[in-house]
């Protein structure tokens, strides 16, 4: 069994024939032509699909999946990727389900990226075997996915689980989605170096000021990087603590960029737990980093298209963790 994926984001559109154990039988990808027509982006994930229906594994492709960076619609097909100005409602799953060489019948499934990457660490990394699990992406953005009974939960419209839209400050500046207060503009990359640099820490000279570096100084004492990595994780445990309460979670995996702070980050997201997660049934939730950094897009599309034939994460959910 060939599970298809493409994985579309702001910097690069990538594909690859997956087999049933996780394996990229065939990668490849070119750079997402971003700023360009709609046409032209199109384009690129055709010759994507051309190359990876040039190779033999593509005569037992049973699935296709597409992860896309967000928002999406997956009931409607469509996607609006913040970083593609060119395509707003872009019918994405009609146009790949109608590529020359997609099979007939097939019917691709889209899901968001941080719903894709819930997937991937479901089907192979953090989360394997896990029931009920909140996966999510700390970098310029802030997302995620649930996997709820052992299923990945991408909800309706396939946005479920977008923890970085959660108000956690009530009177909190006014995030880009016009809600005051949300997780995102607090515990994103951005909004990391945003406080470090309100604060007064600048960046190395020759240095970017982003979350790294800010993460680079708190490892060195800077008081006003420490600060700001603090001001995140207490958002983060905040929202994460609420998440618990809701769908009593067993697991919470963190991966993007700014998971790759590591303890600058994860141990006082650990201790901020304590003040918000205080009920019986929500203390003690372990917080993990993602294992998948590398093509977790791509072998999350392939998981969200394959548990629609019944595996493979439908599978390994049932299986103990290793
Ligand atoms: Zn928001």
């Amino acid at each position: 069994m060939v599970y298809g994926a493409l994985d579309i984001g702001g910097t690069k559109i990538a594909g690859a024939l997956v087999d049933d154990e996780g394996r990229l039988l065939v990668r490849t990808e070119r750079a997402t032509p971003a700023r360009r027509p709609a046409e032209e982006l199109m384009g690129a994930v055709s010759g994507v699909l051309d190359e990876l229906a040039s190779h033999l594994a593509w005569e037992a492709l049973s699935c296709l999946g597409i992860a896309s960076a967000g928002p999406v619609d997956t009931a409607a097909g469509t996607v609006s990727p913040v970083n593609i100005p060119a395509w707003r409602r872009f019918p994405l799953v009609e146009r790949v389900r109608a590529h020359p060489r997609t099979p007939v019948g097939l019917r691709p499934v889209l899901v968001g990226d941080a719903v894709a990457m819930t997937a991937a660490e479901h089907w192979l990394g953090a989360a394997r075997g896990v029931d009920n699990a909140l996966c999510m992406v700390v970098s310029t953005g802030v997302g995620g996915g649930l996997v709820l009974n052992g299923r990945l939960h991408p909800g309706r419209s396939g946005n479920a689980g977008h923890i970085g839209h959660i108000t956690v400050d009530l009177d909190g500046p006014v995030c880009a989605c016009g809600a005051p207060g949300c997780v995102e503009g607090l515990a994103s990359g951005t909004a990391i170096a945003a406080h470090a640099l309100a604060a007064g820490w600048t960046a190395p000279p020759g240095a970017t000021p982003d979350a790294a570096a800010v993460a680079a100084a708190a490892r060195n004492g800077d008081v006003r990087a420490r600060a700001a990595y603090e001001r995140a994780a207490q958002a983060l445990a905040a929202a994460i603590a609420a998440t618990t309460a809701l769908v009593e979670l067993d697991l919470v995996v963190i991966g993007g960029g700014v998971a790759q702070a590591g303890d600058t980050l994860f141990t006082p997201l650990r201790r901020r737990m304590a003040d918000y997660a205080v009920l019986d049934f929500t203390r003690d939730v372990p917080i993990v980093p993602a294992r998948l950094a590398l093509d977790a897009g791509l072998i999350g599309a392939a998981a969200a298209a394959s548990a629609g034939l019944g595996h493979p994460a439908a599978h390994v959910a049932a299986a103990p963790r290793p």
